[in-house]
């Protein structure tokens, strides 16, 4: 039912409520309070004890503010019939046209005696409404997010109004030994004490049922998303012999690391079977995932499979075709590298080459996902640094195609997002990195330390060593001017600081065959120091570079700090990263401490998401999952691997939801999610 034709809302609240998302009766019970009060029962106020926690009715006699006071403050007196009470408010010089003489008030605090009179200090308190005197009761409970428009009085009263009609009506979800083994009490009694707890008790239960209830939802439309594509999709199944395995370790000059291989196993066990594989390869950056991936590529290549391997940019495709190429040089497998700048007959040559199956390996950013990009057998997906990707897009890509996908990704993703935004994926972890690493040593350093800072990079420089400076912009914000920018700063370095080196710019916005021409220089070790926006955060991997300078440090998050400072590190030698940052801002501060200590992207991660909270990171919307109104997958952990758990095996055990006793279930999945996971089908 809509609510416009409830008691109290007219079309204009309606509006109102629609603006909130807030339609239906149903919507409306998911309205849930921000915040609750818990009010005592009034007492006379000649009935209250000193130290007593009381509420009091009373008519207010007088007013006074008293703004001379070094703490300035609102003095009422309020009385009954059976007495007179003094309360207080610091600072309260703005509540006084809500507390005119001759208005009955609701005041609850803990009562005191001063100068042998009754008082309250600081108390909440809240203006009878003449024409509702029933509305003593709405002090107590809910408070809900409201505008100027609908105060949060309104809104519960319009609630409460529906409440105890509709309470009835709400199905509950799962059976009564569930909810007796998991402590979980009704979804009846969640929504009617969520909106009107008789205790705080109860209110704990009630967001403890409601918070489950989400998470459960959530999980179980990832379950069955995740049920679809392993049962209803076929790909190709690739088999690994004994000979197809040393064939491929033969390209490879080292030995695998434990975490290689183990990682290598999963990907080989799935590929094998007709199910896609849908795995996500984690790592820190140069811990080894391009040779785990390529292993796989090599292995669908062998069964006479085509690989489709795609970057963000089109630099870390190019990064990726030439690693690939280093590991392939004399082999039969045929691959190649599409760019924006192929075009005409060359092009459609190209596209000719892969349709026929003539191909192994194309290596392309996301675009290969085109639909003129027709394949003969593609066979596996490879997926870079898609940790942007969400539950949604992977969802798309499987509508094109179902091949075996592999996703890397070199963010740490904490466990909270493991379960949800990739919550459809399998997980392997490549924890250490292969051996042979120098140390990276990082310093924050201050402005009268730059100079210092410069000569020792000057000194490493004269050792044929290679450096990135990053900076957070490509120009300077011509109305601050404050963050140094990349393109003035190049000038300066080049012909000021660095001038006896080659130093060069590399910026998203310059034509791609600049870019490549820089890199490749740069690769080759003909630049000295390459001046950079963010585009050499992921993928680049040139072992000389150990120097790393990183402007406008406070300016990006540790996640992006560790992914930059992952450039450099990857020789024997010994690498130095400098951040420089002017910041008061405490949580950017301890960002940048942080770096200085800990090397390891899980711990940053880690810190990263207690810094930040579970902000845009962990936008649920972002990932293609339903908002989550009262849960939170940080705060909430535990009762998320619950949920979890119990949605993956309900899916096990009725993958369709078949069973009478899912409908409810069913339903609130389809108006959850909608069709953004495909589940129409199953509804
Ligand atoms: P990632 O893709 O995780 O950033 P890469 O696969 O690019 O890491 O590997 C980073 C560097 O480490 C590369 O130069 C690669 O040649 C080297 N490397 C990878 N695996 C090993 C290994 N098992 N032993 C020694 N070096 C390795
Ligand atoms: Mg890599």
């Amino acid at each position: 039912m809509p609510v416009q034709f409830l008691k109290g809302v007219g079309p204009a609240r309606a509006e109102t409520f629609a603006q909130w998302s807030v339609e239906t009766v149903g919507d409306l019970l998911e309205y849930f309070p921000r915040d609750w009060n818990f009010v005592p029962e009034p007492t006379k106020i000649g009935y209250v004890k000193p130290n007593q926690t009381v509420s009091l009715i009373g008519l207010v006699e007088s007013i006074d503010y008293q703004g001379y006071r070094r703490r300035p403050l609102l003095e009422a007196f309020v009385s009954d019939d059976t007495g007179m009470c003094r309360i207080v408010w610091f600072h309260g010089g703005y509540l006084r046209n809500q507390l005119e003489p001759g208005r009955v008030i609701v005041a609850s605090g803990k009562a005191t005696l001063y100068k042998h009179q009754l008082q309250l200090t600081n108390p909440k308190f809240f203006v009878l409404d003449e024409e509702h005197p029933e509305s003593v009761e709405y002090f107590s409970g809910g408070i809900y997010p409201a505008s100027n428009r609908l105060s949060s009085r309104q809104i519960k009263r319009i609630i409460t109004s529906v409440l105890d009609s509709v309470t009835d009506l709400i199905p509950e979800f799962y059976d009564k030994d569930f909810l007796k083994k998991a402590e979980l009490i009704s979804r009846k009694d969640a929504f009617a004490w969520i909106h009107n707890p008789p205790d705080e008790e109860k209110l704990a239960q009630a967001k403890r049922r409601l918070k489950y209830d989400e998470l459960f939802l959530m999980q179980l439309g990832l379950a069955l998303r995740r049920y679809k594509v392993q049962h209803f999709s076929e790909a190709p199944p690739c088999v690994c012999t004994d000979e197809i395995d040393s064939r491929i370790r033969k390209r490879f000059p080292f030995l695998l690391t434990e975490d290689q291989d183990a990682s290598i196993s999963e990907i080989v066990a799935d590929m094998e079977k007709s199910e896609p594989m849908n795995r996500l390869l984690q790592g820190d950056v140069g811990s080894g995932k391009t040779v785990v991936a390529l292993y796989a590529a090599l292995l669908a290549v062998a069964n006479k499979m085509q690989v489709a391997i795609m970057a963000p940019t089109e630099i870390l495709a190019g990064q990726h075709f030439l690693s690939i190429e280093r590991y392939l040089k004399n082999s039969h497998v045929k691959r190649l590298l599409i760019t924006g700048g192929l075009t005409g007959t060359k092009r459609s040559e190209t596209l000719k080459a892969i349709r026929s199956g003539e191909i192994d390996i194309v290596v392309g950013t996301v675009a290969l996902l085109q639909a003129d990009i027709e394949f003969q057998q593609l066979g596996l997906v490879i997926i870079d640094e898609q940790h942007k990707f969400g539950v949604e897009q992977r969802a798309q890509l499987r509508k094109q195609t179902t091949p075996h996908c592999l996703v890397m990704t070199a963010t740490p993703i904490p466990r909270t997002l493991a379960m949800t935004a990739f919550g459809d994926l399998d997980v392997s972890i490549i924890k250490h990195s292969p051996p042979g690493r120098g140390a990276i040593v990082t310093r924050w350093v201050d402005r009268c330390n730059r100079k210092k800072a410069y000569e020792f990079i000057r000194e490493r420089l004269r050792a044929k060593k290679q450096a990135y400076f990053v900076y957070p912009r490509i120009t300077a914000d011509e109305q601050t001017g404050e963050v140094k920018a990349a393109t003035d700063e190049w000038q300066y370095l080049s012909t000021t600081v660095f001038p006896e080196f080659r130093v060069e710019l590399l910026h998203g916005q310059m034509p791609s065959a600049k870019k490549q021409e820089i890199m490749s220089e740069f690769r080759k070790g003909k630049i000295d120091l390459l001046v950079s926006t963010v585009v050499v955060e992921v993928g680049v991997d040139v072992p000389n570079a150990t120097i790393m300078v990183i402007e406008g440090a406070d300016r990006f998050g540790l996640a992006q700090l560790h992914q930059l400072r992952g450039r450099i590190g990857r020789s024997e030698a010994k690498s130095y990263c400098f951040l420089f940052a002017e910041t008061d801002n405490e949580i950017a501060k301890s960002r940048l401490e942080i770096m200085t200590r800990s090397n390891d992207g899980f711990e940053l991660a880690e810190h990263d998401l207690r810094l930040r909270g579970p902000g845009e990171m962990f936008s649920t919307r972002q990932h293609g999952l339903p908002d989550l109104k009262i849960a939170s997958i940080v705060d909430d952990f535990e009762l998320l691997v619950m949920a979890r758990r119990n949605a993956f095996e309900m899916v096990s055990s009725d993958p369709m939801l078949t069973k009478s006793e899912r409908t409810t279930i069913r339903r609130a999945l389809l108006a959850k999610f909608g069709d953004a996971l495909g589940l129409a089908d199953i509804a």
